[in-house]
Order: structure tokens, then sequence, then C-alpha cells
């Protein structure tokens, strides 16, 4: 399927489902990325997984014949980043979060404390190393009325067994406990990830083209203005898409059927 992207044209690649599915990488995908870096269009490997490191990601790209660099592979957990530097200057952060995106955290500038008591708001990541405690400390700050953030929507993460429980099946456990949903969600399909890119990459929203497999993220962020390309190759099937009111600017069945 032809496909004309505008000069300056940005490519935001999804990774589950889209790039690989567990550690195989998805027939074309590899191939299709770095025809894109040669034609000399900008590309950025974002996953809403907020529990993973950059270097991982790098590395298992790398393994796939990907050579991305530490600039192109965005995380949810930098969108939350840079929000909360805004949005919570030198305030104290809660973070249930694991070590990867305590990581990612510190290195913005945002106060990490393990104290409910001196916490001055909440930040749900996919905090792989969840404990009871964390969940009972974040309770009864959101309970006191603290502002609550999460860093992304997903309800399940797929893996090589089949998927586990995500940051929104979280965001639902906390909003039955205490009847609070986040004040703000960041990562795909919010505008904040949208307006992250476009001052990552110096480019206007017009120029972006997101990339993956999931409708409910990787093309509902298509309301806020960037154009979106669904693949079939992860969760999403085309009666799944007929039967969608989230529709893309394009569906292929894999990367390897779009021709520039
Ligand atoms: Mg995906």
């Amino acid at each position: 399927m032809a496909f004309c992207p505008k000069p300056g044209s940005v490519f935001v690649f999804d990774l589950d489902g889209t790039v690989y599915l567990g550690d195989a990488a998805i027939p074309g995908a590899v191939q299709f990325i770095n025809s894109l870096i040669q034609k000399g269009y900008g590309v950025i490997l974002f996953s809403n997984n907020s529990s993973r490191s950059v270097s991982e990601v790098q590395k298992k790209l790398s393994r796939m014949g990907l050579e991305a660099t530490a600039e192109q592979i965005v995380l949810s957990s930098h969108v939350a980043a840079a929000a909360l530097q805004k949005l919570q200057p030198g305030k104290r952060c809660y973070a249930l979060a694991n070590p990867n995106l305590e990581l990612i955290l510190r290195e913005q500038n945002i106060a990490l404390t393990d104290d409910p008591k001196c916490a001055d708001y909440v930040l749900l990541g996919f905090d792989t190393t969840l404990t009871y405690r964390k969940l009972q400390d974040a309770a009864m700050l959101l309970d006191s009325g603290k502002p609550y953030y999460a860093t992304h929507p997903d309800i399940n993460c797929p893996t090589a067994d089949g998927f586990m429980p995500d940051t929104g099946a979280m965001i639902a456990l906390l909003e039955v406990s205490t009847g609070r949903k986040p004040d703000l969600v960041f990562g795909k399909p919010e505008l904040s990830t949208v307006e992250f890119i476009c001052a990552k990459t110096d480019q206007p929203k017009e120029c972006l083209i997101f990339i993956g497999d999931r409708l409910e993220t990787d093309i509902a962020i298509g309301r806020n203005g960037v154009q979106t390309i669904l693949v079939y190759t992860g969760i999403t099937t085309p009666e799944i898409y007929a039967g969608s009111s989230i529709q893309a600017d394009l569906a292929v069945q894999t990367l390897a059927d779009i021709t520039l």
C-alpha cells in the first residue's frame, strides 16, 4: 500500500505487537524502520511500558538488527517526568515504580520519597515491584486528596505466556478502593505524548505518524491531530477493527506492506 509522508515526517513506532512479539522481531518491521532512517525520516520508538529501561529496549532492538540511539527510544516514563517537572516543581513524589522508572524520574530531577507522610503527590507507573504496602500508602494519599497521576492507561501487558496486569488495571483497583481516577494519565493516546515528541523532534504534530497495533492507545492518539497507521501484527484483528469507532488513516497487515 502506497503512503506518501511529508518531508520532515517523524514515524513514532509502538514496540510490542508492532516491532516485536516477545523476543522475536515481527517479519519486515526492522527492515521497514531501517529504510525510513536511510531515507532521512525521523524515527522514534515509543512504548507506554513504564517498567522498562532505555538500555534494555536498545539492546533488544540491537539483537534484532535495529541500531537505535538512546534518543530515539521514548517511554511513557519520559512524558510523565517532563510533565511532572512543570506540574509539581520541587514537590515530592510517592511513585509506584520499579527501579527502571525510578531512575528515569531521578534523571529528570523528580524528588522521590517512599515515606507517604512526606509525599506531595502520587505517580502510578507499571510497578513490577508492587507491594501491598505501596498500594495501601497510595490509597491513603489518594483518600487525603493528594494529586494523582498515572504513566499510561494500558490494562494488560502482553507477555510470552499471555499477559500480565498493567497500570490501567491498577488504576481500576485504586478507583474501586478510593473512588478516585488519576487527575492526568500520560503516554499514548494523550496529548502530552504528542507535545513531548513535537518538542523532542522540533516538528509540528502534523508531521507525526503513529504506528501501532492497539486501537485505544496507538490509533486513538489520532484525535490529537497526528496521523496513525494500524498494523494487524499485534492484538487488533481486521474483525475487531471493522467493529471499532476508532479509525486509523491507514490499516495494513504488516509494516512490510507499506511502500514509500
Ligand atoms: Mg503494542
